[in-house]
C-alpha cells in the first residue's frame, strides 16, 4: 500500500533514516490517509533519542519544550511536525499521565502504547505499512478497538473513553463489544480528566455524523460530566405531540440540526428543564410550562462548569430560551426577531425545525409550514434593513442628554422604549419622529 505523505514529512524521515535511524509517519495521519481523508496533523516517530534527533536536524525552526517526553517539534512552512522517540509509558497513577516514559528502539513497543488499533499504524515510504494489531482490518470493518486490554487502557488514561466516543461519532465507526463494555464500566474515571479536555472531546462527539447513536448508547458516559441528563433519560412526555422520551427526543434534535458547535449545544440543552417543569392535567396529558427558562438556567450553569467561553454560553442560552416561542402577529414576530438578534434568527429557525422533526410526525407538516411563515416574515424585515438594535436606532443617548434627560438610567429606559415602539411598528425609525416621541416621554418622566 502506498500512502501520500507531505514533502516536509518525507524530508524529516529521509534525514533520520540517512543517519541510520528508523522513522515513520504514525497515528491519526495514517488512519486518515488510508481512509482517504485529509489528516489534520502529521506526527513522526523515530528510533533516535531526542538529542540524536536534534543532532540530525537543522538547528533552526526547532521547538524543544517536549524533549523530556521525547518530542522534538520542527516548524516547516508554518506547520509544526512532532518527532517523538519510540517510547513506552511507565506507571499511570492519576488515570491520565504516565509517571515516566522510557525510550526504546523498537517500533512495536511504541505502537503498543497507542490507544486504538486504527491509531497504531506507522508508515515509511521504503518499508511500507507497519500494522501489528490489525488496525487495517478494524478500519475496513469500521471498528474501534483498544490495543490490548480495554480495562487496563482506560484505567491508565480515562481520556481514551471520550476519544473512543469521539472517533465513533466523527468516523461513524462502531465500538467493539469488549471495548464498549469497558467504557461503561470505567466511565466514572472521567472525574480525573480536566473539564477543558472533556469539553473539547464532547463538542466533537456532538458535532460528529454518528452523534445520535453514540449519545443514545453512551448516555451514562455523558452523564459523568453532565449529570443533569440522568433525569431526561426515559422521561415519558404523555403528550400527543411527542413520541419519544425527553432524552431520545433531544438526541434526535441534535442529529437533525446542522453540526455547528452552537446549534448542537443548543439542541443538547433545549429541553433539559422538562423533567422539572412536568405537570399532567386532569386528562393525564403532560405539559411543560416554563421549561425553556429552566433549560436556559441549567445550560448556563453546566456550560460555566465546563469552562465554555462567555460568547458561546450567551448564544446557546438565547436559543434555548426562545426555542418554544410561537408568535403569530407581525408585532410579536418582530419582537422575537429582536430578542434572538437579527443575525442569529436563522439559527433559531434551524432549532425550531429540528425540534419539530423530532416530534410526532402527524403534526410535522403544519409545524414546518408555520416555521416557513416565520422565515418569510424574517426575510421581509431583512429586506427593509431593519436591525432592531439600539445601535441602528436613529437617535442616541447624546441626543437625549441634549434634550435635558440627564439620568443615565432614564436615558437607557427611553431608548429601549423607543426601540420597542419601532419594533412594534408604532413609530418609524426616523430622527424627527423619534425626537417627537422622546419629548413626549420626557414630559411624562418629568410629570411622574
Ligand atoms: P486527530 O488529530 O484527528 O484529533 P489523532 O488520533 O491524530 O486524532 P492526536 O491527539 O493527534 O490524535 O494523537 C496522535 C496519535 O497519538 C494518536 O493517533 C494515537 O496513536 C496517539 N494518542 C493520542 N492520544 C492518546 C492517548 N490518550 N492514549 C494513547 N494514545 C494516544
Ligand atoms: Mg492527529
Amino acid at each position: 500500500m502506498e500512502i501520500k505523505i507531505p514533502e516536509a514529512v518525507k524530508g524529516i524521515i529521509d534525514i533520520l533514516e540517512n543517519n541510520g535511524y528508523e522513522a515513520y509517519a504514525v497515528g491519526g495521519c495514517i488512519r486518515d490517509s488510508v481512509m482517504e481523508q485529509e489528516p489534520s496533523d502529521w506526527d513522526i516517530c523515530t528510533s533516535s533519542l531526542p538529542e540524536e534527533t536534534l543532532h540530525c536536524l537543522n538547528a533552526e525552526n526547532i521547538i524543544k519544550n517536549g524533549l523530556k517526553h521525547g518530542t522534538v517539534t520542527v516548524r516547516i512552512d508554518g506547520k509544526n511536525y512532532e518527532i517523538t522517540t519510540f517510547r513506552t509509558d511507565g506507571e499511570y497513577t492519576d488515570h491520565r499521565h504516565p509517571e515516566s516514559v522510557s525510550f526504546v528502539r523498537d517500533l512495536r513497543e511504541d505502537l503498543a502504547r497507542r490507544d486504538f488499533t486504527m491509531n497504531a499504524l506507522a508508515y515509511n515510504p521504503q518499508r511500507g505499512l507497519r500494522d501489528y494489531f490489525d488496525g487495517m482490518g478494524d478500519i475496513e470493518q469500521g471498528i474501534i478497538r483498544c490495543v490490548g486490554s480495554p480495562d487496563r487502557r482506560f484505567g491508565e488514561d480515562a481520556l481514551r473513553i471520550l476519544r473512543a466516543l469521539r472517533f465513533s461519532s466523527v468516523l461513524g465507526f462502531s465500538i467493539e463489544s469488549r471495548t464498549a463494555k469497558s467504557i461503561h464500566k470505567n466511565a466514572y474515571l472521567l472525574k480525573n480528566i480536566s473539564v477543558e479536555r472533556i469539553m473539547s472531546e464532547f463538542v466533537k462527539i456532538l458535532t460528529g455524523k454518528n452523534a445520535e447513536k453514540v449519545l443514545l448508547e453512551y448516555a451514562d458516559v455523558i452523564a459523568e460530566f453532565v449529570p443533569e441528563i440522568k433525569a431526561m433519560v426515559g422521561f415519558q412526555q404523555y403528550n400527543p405531540h411527542h413520541v419519544y422520551d425527553v432524552w431520545t427526543h433531544t438526541v434526535k434534535v441534535i442529529s437533525e440540526i446542522e453540526p455547528t458547535r452552537t446549534l448542537r449545544l443548543a439542541a443538547f440543552f433545549h429541553d433539559m428543564g422538562k423533567p422539572k417543569a412536568f405537570q399532567r392535567d386532569e386528562k393525564g396529558i403532560g405539559h411543560f410550562h416554563g421549561h425553556p427558562d429552566i433549560s436556559e438556567k441549567m445550560a448556563e450553569k453546566a456550560l460555566k462548569r465546563l469552562k465554555t467561553d462567555n460568547r458561546t454560553i450567551a448564544e446557546v442560552c438565547r436559543l434555548v430560551k426562545l426555542h418554544d416561542v410561537r408568535p403569530f402577529t407581525a408585532k410579536s414576530i418582530r419582537r422575537l426577531i429582536a430578542k434572538a438578534g437579527m443575525e442569529r434568527f436563522p439559527e433559531l429557525l434551524e432549532l425550531k425545525r429540528a425540534d419539530a422533526k423530532a416530534q410526532n410526525s402527524d403534526y410535522l407538516k403544519d409545524t414546518l409550514q408555520y416555521i416557513d411563515f416565520l422565515e418569510e416574515m424574517y426575510k421581509a424585515e431583512l429586506s427593509k434593513n431593519n436591525d432592531f438594535t439600539l445601535k441602528t436606532l436613529k437617535i442616541n443617548g447624546g441626543d437625549l442628554k441634549n434634550m435635558g434627560i440627564v439620568d443615565g438610567r432614564e436615558i437607557g429606559y427611553c431608548l429601549n422604549q423607543l426601540l420597542l415602539k419601532v419594533i412594534d411598528g408604532e413609530i418609524e425609525n426616523d430622527r424627527e419622529v423619534l425626537f417627537r416621541e422622546a419629548k413626549k416621554m420626557n414630559q411624562n418622566i418629568c410629570k411622574s
